[in-house]
């Protein structure tokens, strides 16, 4: 197999063969076709998730066909096609396993993170956490899916049911969160960097009733308001445009600072929480709402070796949609 390897954290990833992992009990490997880019993966190659497993194959929205069964492995044939998120195990038995909220798990795995992922041409994964995919859709178009949307459709549901809904950061989550949103009847407000127009003309094709900047006052007051953007200064500014008990949700895995605020935009039962991982259930949930509803997703498609490219152009804000890796055809 070939795969991008993070061997040292700072360090761009390097092109490497090695050889074909074998499953193990429970287990499926997968003939990966397309593995979505996610800003987590630029914060375990920037060293700002602890512990990661060096060296380590990066990518957790993995879209492929099963090639080989490990023993034991039930519900699944080689050829089928499944999407690996980036939940990759969880020990089944600690408090959190056991009062269904898996995401949480003392023990977890995590696909591209503590265990190999998909910027390769093939993963092994734990066959309990893929999910079975439709022949429909191409999988480049379907990879953002099992990150971007399913964190996505996490933060969502998190934000309540409140009509008015503002995205900071208009990325590879809110671009799919944003026609979600519209589905379910909610008006969207898309915050980007102040100036970014390209960002804002984006949002409003994707049905945003407004874009702006994220220093600007939004048209009314929000429900709720969901952070993608790793940005801590976003946290104060966001629950200054919210209305009496409306949340700010904090949908990423690493934000810088937080600045402090007065209490008052606080006060009247404003909330701010954060969203750690998925369950298999949000995958379920989701998959099914693109299944019936459908979501577009807008991808840059580059082949497997030019992931450092990918990542430079995440960083620097330069994609709309999401980036997404082709592996070799061998
Ligand atoms: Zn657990
Ligand atoms: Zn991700």
């Amino acid at each position: 197999m070939y795969a991008m390897a993070l061997r040292k954290i700072g360090a761009p990833l390097v092109f490497e063969e090695m050889p074909d992992p074998i499953p193990g009990p429970g287990e499926v490997r997968v003939r990966i076709e397309a593995c979505g880019v996610c800003r987590t993966d630029l914060h375990v190659v920037d060293g700002e998730l602890p512990d990661p497993k060096l060296p380590i194959i990066p990518g957790h929205e993995i879209v492929g066909r099963i090639d080989a069964l490990g023993p034991g492995v039930e519900g699944f044939q080689v050829g089928a096609r499944v999407g690996i998120p980036w939940l990759g195990h969880t020990c089944g038995v600690c408090p959190y396993c056991a009062s269904g909220r898996e995401n949480l798990c003392d023990r977890p795995l995590f696909t591209g993170y503590t265990r190999n992922g998909g910027y390769a041409t093939h993963a092994i994964a734990d066959a309990r956490f893929a999910f079975p995919l439709s022949e429909q859709g191409s999988a480049a178009a379907l990879a953002p899916l099992l990150c971007a949307g399913l964190i996505g459709w996490r933060s969502l549901g998190f934000a309540g049911p409140g009509k008015i809904l503002g995205l900071y950061g208009f990325g590879a989550a809110a671009h799919i969160v944003a026609q979600v949103a519209r589905k379910q009847g909610r008006t969207v407000f898309a915050f980007t960097r102040p100036g970014d127009v390209g960002a804002q003309t984006f949002a409003m094709r994707l049905g945003a009733a407004w874009a702006g900047g994220s220093n600007e006052k939004p048209p009314e007051p929000l429900d709720a308001a969901i952070i993608y953007a790793p940005v801590g200064d976003l946290v104060p500014m966001a629950l200054a445009n919210l209305r009496k008990g409306g949340v700010v949700v904090c949908a990423g895995i690493h934000m810088s600072d937080i600045p402090r605020f007065p209490y008052r935009i606080l006060w009247e039962e404003r909330q701010i929480v954060s969203v750690a991982n998925l369950t298999r259930q949000d995958g379920i949930d989701f998959l099914g709402f693109v299944a019936r509803e459908g979501v577009e997703t807008s991808t840059k498609a580059y082949p497997l070796e030019q992931a450092n490219e990918a990542l430079a152009d995440l960083r620097a804000g330069r994609l709309e949609g999401a980036a997404v890796l082709l592996p070799p055809k061998i």
